[in-house]
């Protein structure tokens, strides 16, 4: 499938720096806010917020079938609902309206008035009411870390992992964008040797670098999406941070899994890449082996070259990069993810968000989560104002970014950054 907006030859009129993620080629999607504070569905190139109901208003999507307050909305789950025709047509005609070689809206001043807001200018927010959201478990190197060191090094994959894409249900009142604080939770703990557990803030708060796939409707309820035909309902991807406390899971997780541990917050980037955008840097998941059952199995490729980087500023301070791993490690795909995720008759809804799992590469240097990279806390890693990090401190800030390279031409989601405040009664410990 070639999409002329993906053409990497192509410039736009917009000034767009070279290591820019959001070059005329990536056209992501999401919500602002005005400095007159209105808000609107918009996407991005360089340094430059696009309003798309704007956009809308003065015709440029004439000829496309879209109703006519699709972009003036608060969230973008109606526009997702109309589906991956609807995306691709809106994504092709932005694509076309910045063209270096389309004069219309470039040499209209008064038009690109009220287009177009410098970044800077604008408040963006959660792009999509999000109804279900639910996490996978789908790194088999973080599967593996994790299960070596909470139960045993010579059985660390339980008997399920290699056969289905693990998951659980989340909590999604508590997703947030990037830029908004998070706070340190309270909760029960049991201290190491106790037979008695404590309540105290959390002393071990973690990141877990993720990436998650938001949907459209795909299905209705009983009937399952086929594992081949799964891309077509996943409108695009985040960067995601799954905060958790890993004191509180370790406690609370026997039997029914994560609970309070993940559910106090998780911050997501603002802009969805779609996966029309990320198709140039399609590549191999690893081999998986055993084969799995034949509603699981896929031919071709349906993972994603993306890189990854998790960084930590405390406050103040300049950022150090603690980790850097990329997607395609991932064992599942998000094929498989939805394809199992309605195996049973489930019903996935437009802006639902599945999380990929921590995603931990094959080397040290590439863990996606504090409890990996400092070994439950026996490791200290080393930030570049001297100071050590076993797990995230108050007032740290927790930055992700990931972006795809490829010949030269690169598109990425920006970044997710969020900061660590201290507990509201920290007095209680
Ligand atoms: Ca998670």
């Amino acid at each position: 499938m070639t999409l002329e907006a993906n053409n990497p030859n192509k410039k736009s009129w917009l000034p767009v720096s070279k290591n820019s993620d959001f070059p005329i080629q990536n056209i992501p999607f999401g919500v602002f806010l005005t400095k007159d504070d209105i808000i609107t569905i918009g996407t991005r190139i360089g340094n430059y917020a696009i309003d798309l109901s704007a956009l809308h208003q003065l015709g440029y999507f004439d000829g496309i079938s879209l109703t006519d307050d699709i972009f003036l909305q608060d969230t973008l789950n109606h526009f997702i609902s109309d589906g991956r025709k609807a995306w691709r047509a809106v994504r092709s005609r932005i694509s076309e309206v910045f063209d270096a070689e389309n004069p219309n809206l470039k040499n209209n001043t008064s038009q690109r008035e009220v287009v177009l807001f410098a970044m800077e200018e604008v408040e963006m927010q959660l792009p999509v009411l999000i109804g279900d959201y639910t996490d996978f478990y789908s790194s088999k190197e973080h599967a593996t870390n994790v299960g070596t060191m909470f139960r045993d090094p010579e059985n660390a994959l339980m008997p399920n992992w290699l056969h289905l894409p693990v998951g659980y249900h989340g909590r999604s009142s508590t997703i947030v964008p990037s830029g908004t604080p998070v706070r340190r939770p309270m909760g029960q703990t049991l201290p190491k040797g106790a037979d008695k557990p404590i309540f105290g803030q959390s002393k071990r708060v973690d990141f877990e670098l993720e990436m998650a796939f938001i949907t459209t409707d795909a299905n209705v309820m009983g009937e399952p999406v086929s594992v081949d035909e799964a891309e077509e309902y996943i409108f695009g991807m985040v960067l995601f941070n799954d905060w958790s406390a890993r004191d509180i899971q370790k406690w609370e997780y026997v039997p029914l899994g994560p609970f309070l541990a993940k559910s106090f917050a998780s911050s997501i980037s603002p802009w969805i890449v779609t996966l029309d955008a990320l198709e140039p840097f399609r590549v191999e998941s690893p081999e998986q082996n055993p084969q799995p059952l034949p509603y699981l199995q896929q031919t071709g490729s349906h993972s994603f070259d993306i890189n990854l980087a998790v960084e930590i500023a405390p406050e103040d301070e300049t950022p150090t990069t603690i980790s850097k791993s990329n997607f395609k490690y991932m064992y599942w795909t998000m094929a498989q993810q939805l394809a199992h995720h309605t195996i049973n008759g489930c019903k996935v809804n437009s802006g639902d968000m599945m999380g990929s799992g921590t995603i931990s590469g094959p080397t040290p240097d590439s863990y996606g989560s504090m409890l990996e990279l400092s070994w439950q806390g026996t490791e200290p890693i080393k930030m570049g104002n001297g100071t050590e990090r076993t797990f995230i401190e108050d007032n740290d800030t927790v930055i992700m970014k990931g972006y795809c390279e490829k010949e030269g031409f690169r598109i990425g989601f920006g970044e997710v950054s969020s900061k660590l405040l201290p507990a509201l009664k920290s007095e209680l410990t």
